[in-house]
């Protein structure tokens, strides 16, 4: 047969239970008439022990580059050591940057006591804590970047916006903690805000992260898209599959400029694997939202109704089995073959699929550019001497500055002030976060700083970093110390 009119879809099976699990998935596709010209490759766990040490040999780049979708199977990652995770690897090099994870709850035919919950977390899966910037500053106390971008925020409250129009859902909910992150997290629901008004048929809301966890535990019924942050998203995906009863259902999509990564949530269960008995529902799941992804709706609708539809029967493996909602216990081919065979049927109780074709497109606007001006800059220093008294390292800094044209504004500790007029009572650990702005309040520069670091430098002062303090314009980009 031609392959013409077939897509290529990079295969990547994994290890533990997915040798079994995309051997199952692929059948369930063939007899669903899905057209892909599938391209197996192996990464992961066998690459690294054949001297691959990003896990991903150099064909198979070349290969993702070409066919740009792939559907990839669980892939086990050694904790506390050992190789760094594939799966990190492969979003962070191809720009996957949204992670989509659709969650809904199957009873009562999958036990949950959320019967009505049918949501989706699309999550920012590039920057935030996730870049990984970490550094141990002082003996006592180490730092991660939080790196949050316009452009990166952007694109995901885009994203959220068109898959939402596309999936004909009725609202997204931005989740931030932006009361105490005013920058970072602040950017982001800044961004949201200005971007829902172009989506005025859906419905636009807010929630500060904590409350919005506590929501969707308690009521998951009440949300249909959420778009938050890396860290966040990350947790709140975990907590929704696991409400609603099926953490081994659900399948996600990495999404990202034109390239896409298609995988069960789950991963690749070394205790139960090569007995025939995992369940592939999540492989299977991520491989319709693949076709979906590809143009292929029709197979991806008639693949979800007739996994329903097994469901519904009481065809379960052994992880869904319950004595009195199951009726047949299979292994992990004879649920595949359970499928096949309900191909063309709808489900009786659950609600059918119905998917779109849809072509997501993520634009970005472009910004105007900012006047960006020096106003001061933030000199972190490692010193634990003078029983840390704050007034007594003010003082020699104070001094320091005075003659090279800066003042001393004020001095934090893990970002509560202790200086000028600090309490006795505020910890203090060996990192101090030390403000100072030029003299005359003026707009400063590099070189000047520069002084300034040498004179607190030949003071005999261990400066570990600088940040600037710049305006953009005229608005401060920089936060304030709790007390300032
Ligand atoms: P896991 O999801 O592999 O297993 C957790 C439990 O769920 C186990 O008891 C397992 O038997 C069961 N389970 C998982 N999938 C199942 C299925 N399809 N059918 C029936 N039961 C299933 O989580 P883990 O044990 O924490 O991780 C094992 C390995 O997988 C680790 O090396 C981890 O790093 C890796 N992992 C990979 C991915 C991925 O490739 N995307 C995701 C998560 C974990």
């Amino acid at each position: 047969m031609s392959t013409d009119s077939f897509t290529p879809v990079v295969v990547a099976e994994g290890d533990g239970i997915g040798p079994e699990i995309t051997r199952a998935t692929l059948r369930v596709l063939e007899a669903a008439g899905a057209s892909i010209d599938w391209h197996r490759v192996v990464i992961g766990k066998q690459a690294y022990e054949s001297g691959v040490a990003t896990g991903v040999p150099d064909d198979v780049w070349a290969l993702l580059r070409e066919h740009r979708v792939l559907l990839k199977g669980p892939i086990t990652t050694p904790q506390g050591g050992g190789y760094k995770s594939v799966n990190v690897t492969l979003r962070k090099s191809l720009g996957l940057f949204a992670n989509v994870r659709e969650t809904k709850s199957y009873g009562p035919y999958v036990p949950t006591r959320h019967a009505e919950m049918n949501l989706v977390i699309v999550r920012e899966n590039e920057e935030d804590l996730y870049a990984g910037i970490e550094h141990r500053q002082t003996r006592e106390v180490t730092q991660s970047l939080k790196l949050i971008s316009r452009p990166g925020t952007e694109r995901i409250v885009r994203f959220a916006f068109e898959y939402a129009r596309a999936h004909g859902r009725q609202r997204v909910t931005c989740m931030t903690k932006d009361n105490i992150m005013k920058l970072t997290d602040g950017l982001f629901h800044k961004t949201f805000d200005a971007i829902a008004p172009e989506y005025p048929e859906i419905a636009a809301e807010h929630m500060i992260i904590d409350i919005g966890a506590a929501r969707l535990a308690d009521r998951p019924d009440t949300f249909d898209v959420i778009v938050t942050l890396n860290l966040y998203g990350d947790v709140l995906s975990d907590v929704a599959s696991q409400i609603a009863g099926s953490v081994g259902l659900g399948g996600s999509a990495n999404i990202g400029d034109g390239v896409a990564m298609f995988e069960a949530v789950h991963g690749s269960a070394p205790d139960i694997a090569g007995q025939g008995i995992a369940n592939p529902s999540g492989m299977l799941l991520a491989a319709v939202q693949m076709l979906v992804h590809v143009g292929q709706a029709e197979a991806a609708e008639r693949i979800a109704n007739a996994w329903l539809r097994t469901l519904e029967d009481g065809c379960h493996t052994g992880d869904l089995y319950r004595s009195g909602t199951s009726i047949e216990r299979v292994g992990t081919d004879g649920f595949a073959d359970a499928v096949i065979a309900r191909l063309g049927d709808d489900p009786r109780h659950l609600a059918p699929v119905h998917y779109r074709k849809h072509d997501l497109r993520v634009e970005l606007r472009d910004a105007p550019p900012e006047r960006k001006e020096m106003r001061g800059i933030d000199v972190f220093v490692d010193w634990s001497e003078g029983d840390r008294d704050a007034a007594v390292l003010g003082t020699a800094l104070a001094e320091a500055a005075r003659g090279v044209g800066w003042d001393l504004s004020m001095i934090t500790n893990r970002g509560v002030k202790v200086y000028p007029d600090g309490f006795p009572e505020t910890f203090r650990t060996d990192h101090w976060r030390c403000r100072f702005r030029p003299q005359d309040g003026a707009v400063t520069h590099f070189e000047a700083a520069l002084e300034l670091l040498t004179s607190v430098h030949g003071a005999g002062f261990d400066v570990i970093k600088t940040e600037g303090l710049y305006d953009f314009d005229g608005e401060p980009g920089y936060s304030l110390g709790q007390g300032e």
